[in-house]
C-alpha cells in the first residue's frame, strides 16, 4: 500500500480524471466507434464515466468485454420498452428526509454521495432525484434526527451515488454521528469504489472505519471476475485486515455474467479476496436497460448450476426488489 498522503492524492486525482468521452474509450480500446456507435440521447441522460484504472482492465479490440458493455452508453438504451420506467423502485415514496431512505424495518439508507465514479449503464438509480437528495449539514442533520428518533433502526446503510466517493472529512464527520446513535450498531457501506478506483482504499480510510463503533460491513459490487486485479486484491485485503466484514452484490447481466461459469469464476475470485457472495440482483426494469435483462427462467437455471458445484456458503441468493415489500423477494 501507498504511503498514507500519497495514497490520497492518487485517489482523488483518479476520481477527477475520468474517461467520459466514447470517442477517448473507443481509441483506447482500438475499437471502431462507427460499428457500435454511442446513443446520443443516452449520453445526454446519463454520461459517460470510467476510471482509467477499470479501463485499463478491459480488452482491446472486443466490443463485447464484458466490463465495456457495463459502461458503453449503447443506442440499444434509447429504444422504449414497456414496463421499464424511471423509478422502478418507487424510492421517492420512501424518501421523508432530503438524502434519507427508510425502505425496510430496523435499516435506514442514506445517499451519503450524489455521485459515482463510474456510470453503470443497468443503474436503477440513473434517473434518482439526486438534486433533490443531495444534503447539507443541515439536512445531514434531520436525517439523522430521523434516525436518532426510531430506536427500531439499528442499521445506518451509506449508499449513493458512492459514499467513498466523499472527502475524507466528510465522511468521518457523517461516521462519527452515526456512531453517537446509541442505538445503531451497524455500519454498512455500499460501495463500487474499492473495485473501480482501488488506490481508495487508503490508510485514512482504513483507520477511519476501525475507529468506527458500529460494526462496518462494506458491500461491494463486482460483477466479473475480471474486475479483480491485483490492486483490486490488495484493497480488499487491506479491508478485510482493517477487521470489515466484506460482501459483494452483482447484478445479472445480459451480455456480462449470464452464465454459470462466469458466476462460479466470480464466487471463488471473491472468496479467494475474503469477500463473500451475497446477493445476484435480477436487474430492476429501468428505462434504458431492456438489453440486459436477463428472464426468470434463465436466472433460476443459472442458479441452479451454481448450487450444484458451488459450496452453499458461496452461493449467492438470487433476489429481486419490488417495490412496498418488507424485504428483497429471494427467488430461489
Ligand atoms: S456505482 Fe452503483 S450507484 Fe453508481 S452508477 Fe454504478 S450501480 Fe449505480
Amino acid at each position: 500500500m501507498l504511503p498514507a498522503s500519497e495514497s490520497a492524492a492518487d485517489w482523488r486525482q483518479s476520481l477527477s480524471d475520468l474517461i467520459t468521452d466514447p470517442r477517448e474509450l473507443a481509441d483506447f480500446l482500438q475499437l471502431d466507434q462507427r460499428q457500435n456507435p454511442a446513443g446520443e440521447l443516452a449520453l445526454r441522460q446519463f454520461p459517460l464515466k470510467v476510471p482509467r484504472g477499470f479501463a485499463a482492465r478491459m480488452e482491446k479490440g472486443n466490443w463485447r468485454d464484458p466490463l465495456l458493455r457495463q459502461v458503453w452508453p449503447a443506442a440499444a438504451e434509447e429504444r422504449a420498452a414497456p414496463g421499464f420506467v424511471a423509478d422502478p423502485l418507487r424510492e421517492r415514496h420512501y424518501n421523508p428526509r432530503p438524502g434519507l431512505l427508510h425502505k425496510y424495518r430496523g435499516r435506514a439508507l442514506l445517499i451519503a454521495a450524489p455521485h459515482c465514479a463510474i456510470h453503470c449503464r443497468y443503474c436503477f438509480r440513473r434517473e434518482f432525484d439526486y438534486q433533490g437528495n443531495t444534503p447539507g449539514r443541515r439536512d445531514w442533520l434531520a436525517a439523522l434526527g430521523y434516525i436518532r428518533d426510531d430506536a427500531s433502526i439499528v442499521e445506518v446503510i451509506l449508499s449513493g451515488g458512492d459514499p467513498l466517493a466523499l472527502a475524507d472529512r466528510q465522511l468521518g464527520w457523517l461516521i462519527e454521528a452515526i456512531a453517537d446513535i446509541s442505538h445503531v450498531s451497524t455500519l454498512r457501506i455500499h460501495t463500487r469504489l474499492p473495485v473501480v478506483i482501488p488506490e481508495r482504499v487508503t490508510a485514512e480510510l482504513l483507520a477511519m472505519l476501525a475507529q468506527s463503533r458500529p460494526r462496518v460491513v462494506v458491500v461491494i459490487h463486482c460483477n466479473h471476475g475480471r474486475e479483480i486485479d491485483s490492486r483490486v486484491a490488495a484493497a480488499l485485503g487491506a479491508l478485510h485486515g482493517n477487521g470489515s466484514t466484506l460482501l459483494n452484490q452483482t447484478v445479472l447481466l445480459r451480455g456480462v455474467n449470464d452464465e454459470a461459469s462466469t458466476l462460479f469464476s466470480l464466487s471463488m475470485r471473491l472468496f479467494s479476496e475474503n469477500v463473500l457472495p451475497y446477493y445476484l440482483h435480477l436487474p430492476d426494469r429501468v428505462a434504458g436497460t431492456s438489453h440486459f435483462q436477463v428472464d426468470l427462467d434463465s436466472a433460476l437455471a443459472i442458479m441452479g448450476e451454481l448450487q450444484a458445484s458451488l459450496p452453499g456458503y458461496l452461493v449467492p441468493r438470487l433476489v429481486r426488489e419490488e417495490p412496498g415489500q418488507p424485504a428483497k423477494t429471494r427467488m430461489s
